[in-house]
């Protein structure tokens, strides 16, 4: 059973729909990231979720109880949340201890937990993120991923039910980010809470979550794990955002692809969902095609080499084939030369 359950959830800002028939089942201590470009509606369904936006109609269920329906909207304060956001959301004037014990001040919480709980709740959190040491610091006495790690504690010390992040960690710097993920991670595994992550970072999204909502335009276009929804997108927004795949135009019979541009090709693709094969297209990722600088068969998508990026790793080769740019990522060994002429095959 899910525990945090998002039914037909739309949300108007006057004309704009923001949030079009929005349907999630949130599993217990789930970590689901939600991703899409700018403007999608990801902040609006973590903050209707929050209970800081209304929505026009729907339900949102945790558990048993209605956080959001027709007939009600179960404050902010009375849903067990804990919120992360964007740019820290720290009072210059609070130490990093006085911000832990913040939350716990709160008229619920101090209900829920006695003195001796609470302080041993703010000891056990400064530790659990390692700010022991930090306790009498100021915000403007601290590094941005420390900060960061206020933030979190602040979020976490209450021990919420659910825990929401707003790009938690667009404000840092790549170095930084890459350890605050395993960080979030770490912390995700030791704590085990529901959390909902907005963000509009792939990598980040994948490296973090069980699951994936991915969004579009207020729609959800799939949610699915990391894995699927890279190897297996079901729709063209999800192979482009998500795999960087190009779409080819061809034939399929069965599941046998053949490029248009190709008759002697043929792809398998028994995976390719159905979308796709009744659109006659093909999804595929720079890194399943390779390039050949003469074809004895006569096999492959005869292109150009319009341009070369020598990346170290790996080289990425922009193709003119198919009428259009294909990229390619190879091996870092040079191949082809801009202008050259090249067959692409997939493997
Ligand atoms: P970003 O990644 O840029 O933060 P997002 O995916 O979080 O974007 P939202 O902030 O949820 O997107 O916005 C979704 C849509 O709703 C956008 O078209 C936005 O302009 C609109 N919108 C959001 N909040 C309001 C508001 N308070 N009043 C009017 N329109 C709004």
């Amino acid at each position: 059973m899910s525990e945090l359950t998002i039914s037909n959830i739309v949300k108007y800002f006057d004309q704009t729909k923001a949030l079009d028939n929005i349907n999630v089942g949130v599993k217990e201590n789930e970590f689901i990231a939600i991703l899409g470009p700018s403007g999608c509606g990801k902040t609006t369904l973590l903050r209707s979720v929050a209970g800081f936006i209304e929505p026009t109609s729907g339900t949102i269920k945790f558990g048993e109880k209605v956080f959001f329906d027709n007939r009600e909207a179960v404050p902010v304060e009375d849903r067990q949340l804990g919120m992360v956001f964007q740019h820290f959301a720290l009072w210059p004037h609070m130490t990093t201890k006085q911000h832990l014990e913040y939350p716990l001040k709160s008229k619920q919480n101090k209900k829920r937990f006695d003195v001796a709980q609470r302080q041993e709740m703010v000891r056990h959190t400064l530790k659990l993120v390692e700010l022991d040491g930090f306790e009498n610091r100021y915000p403007n006495e601290l590094s941005g991923g420390q900060k960061q790690r206020v933030a979190l504690a602040r979020a976490i010390v209450a021990q919420p039910k659910i825990l929401l992040m707003d790009e938690p960690l667009s404000a840092l710097d790549a170095h930084l980010k890459q350890t605050m993920v395993q960080e979030i991670k770490r912390i995700h595994h030791i704590m085990k809470t529901t959390i909902l992550y907005v963000t509009h970072d792939q990598a980040e999204a994948m490296s973090l979550a069980d699951r994936i909502i991915v969004m579009n335009k207020g729609k959800i276009e799939q949610i699915d794990t990391p894995y699927n929804l890279y190897h297996y997108p079901q729709t063209p927004f999800v192979a482009k955002f998500v795999s960087k795949a190009f779409l080819v135009e061809g034939n399929w019979e069965g599941d046998k692809f053949c490029p248009a541009s190709a008759p002697d090709t043929t792809w398998q693709g028994a995976e390719v969902a159905s979308y796709f094969k009744e659109n006659k297209l093909y999804p595929v990722r720079p890194e399943e095609l390779s390039l050949m600088t003469s074809s004895s068969t006569g096999k492959g998508l005869l292109g150009i080499v319009k341009d070369k990026q020598f990346l170290g790793r790996e080289t990425r080769y922009m193709v003119d084939a198919v009428g259009k740019e294909l990229e390619i990522i190879s091996n870092s060994f040079h191949i082809s030369e801009i202008d050259e002429k090249v067959y692409v095959t997939k493997h």
